[in-house]
């Protein structure tokens, strides 16, 4: 049996090694950790580059069995934020020098939504002297939609395959045409023809969920060859269908510890891709973000949606700063990054070096 130190020793892992690894106890975690932080101030820096994320809508026509925001749950008060508070909300972003932007909404897809998305594209770049990193987070959509919002200078585009195991991804899903495993690669491979810096990402300690899914979900990220990649813990919340198998999910705090290890792994594999601290991590525990910076992320998203929306975009149960105004989370956000020793990359668009260096290649 290999030693935890000589299989950190080796530069990439195979699934027997991953499984171990994301099984360590805390010592061994602890040195699992310490190396992942080791290669990501190798071929990155000490720099954390903000993303400000903005939940334009919480209008969703899918109904993913895990989302509080599902198109099944009456529950929810449904918004959609007009083109000038999305203005407003970037304008900020790019005054207080965050670099880049992400915006997400629930799924749309028609032909209003897809001019709408162009139109705003625009009025941002004007806005903001077209400084900002704009990342788009809209679901699945048409090559065309993808196209049309490249050329309006969108630049990366973040959709989770959610489980790279097939039978797993329909036990998260309706089993019909609107939620179709080959579609969401298919989206992926599309957006990366484009020219997008593609970003996925998985859901960590679902239920049904292995060890052995968790490793080929790092694995498939790898032989896909991503550029960014954000993966975060279930969090199960009460109005979804997921929440009837509550009883045989992990306790959250080791959804927590797989999330941190799962990161921690990833950044060994995939040296120089963007990794995303997910707030989901914040859900569980409230320093979750800077507990993943020191273990090889090395982006942040604050929220900087308008506070009296952002109730209404509860994907999960205890979403943190609920209440905070956008002003209020970057304080508390530079406090907490000084806090793990690293610094803000202000003003940058800190983008994937992976991303180019895949463009260089080609
Ligand atoms: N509609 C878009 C973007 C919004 S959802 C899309 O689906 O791509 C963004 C991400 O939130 C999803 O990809 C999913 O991974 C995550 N999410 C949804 N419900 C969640 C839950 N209960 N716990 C943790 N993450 C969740
Ligand atoms: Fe809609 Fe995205 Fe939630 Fe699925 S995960 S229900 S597409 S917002």
């Amino acid at each position: 049996m290999k030693s935890i130190e000589s299989i950190l020793a080796q530069d990439t892992f195979s699934k027997e090694d991953i499984i171990y690894l994301l099984s360590t106890n805390v010592e061994d975690r602890n040195k699992l950790y310490s190396k992942a932080a080791e290669v990501k101030e190798k071929y990155l820096s000490r720099k954390i580059y903000f993303r400000g994320l903005i939940e334009m809508s919480n209008l969703c026509q899918k109904n993913c069995n895990y989302c509080g925001i599902r198109i099944g749950n009456s529950k929810v008060k449904r918004y959609n934020l007009s083109d000038d508070e999305v203005l407003e909300s970037a304008k900020f972003a790019w005054e207080n020098r965050y670099g880049s932007i992400a915006i997400q909404t629930g799924e749309v897809n028609n032909k209003n939504f897809t001019e709408r998305i162009e139109g705003l594209l625009d009025k941002i770049n004007r806005a903001t002297n077209n400084e900002l990193g704009i990342t788009l987070s809209l679901g699945e959509q048409s090559d065309d939609t993808y196209q049309r919002w490249f050329n309006k200078g969108a630049v990366r585009y973040l959709l989770r395959i959610e489980s790279s195991t097939q039978d797993l991804y329909y036990k998260l899903h309706p089993n019909n045409k609107n939620h179709n495993f080959e579609t969401r690669i298919n989206c992926l491979k599309s957006l990366k023809r484009i020219g997008y810096q593609v970003g996925t990402g998985v859901m960590i300690g679902l239920p049904f969920q292995t060890l052995e899914h968790l490793a080929d979900d790092l694995l498939w990220m790898q032989e896909f060859d991503v550029d960014m990649v954000g993966m975060g813990p279930y969090v199960e919340h009460p109005d979804t269908p997921l929440f009837d198998f509550k009883d045989i999910l992990i306790p959250q705090e080791e959804r927590f510890n797989l999330a941190l290890k799962m990161t921690a792994i990833l950044r060994i594999l995939m040296k120089d891709i963007n990794i995303a601290a997910p707030t989901a991590l914040q859900a569980i525990d409230p320093l979750g973000r800077e507990k993943a910076i020191k273990c090889g992320a090395n982006i942040i998203m604050p929220n900087i949606t308008p506070g009296y929306y952002r109730n209404d975009y509860k994907l999960y149960e205890n979403k943190p700063c609920l209440d905070d105004a956008a002003d209020d989370c970057k304080k508390c956000l530079e406090a907490r990054i000084h806090l793990t020793g690293y610094e803000i990359g202000y003003g940058e668009h800190g983008n994937s070096k992976h991303h180019s260096a895949r463009i260089e290649k080609s």
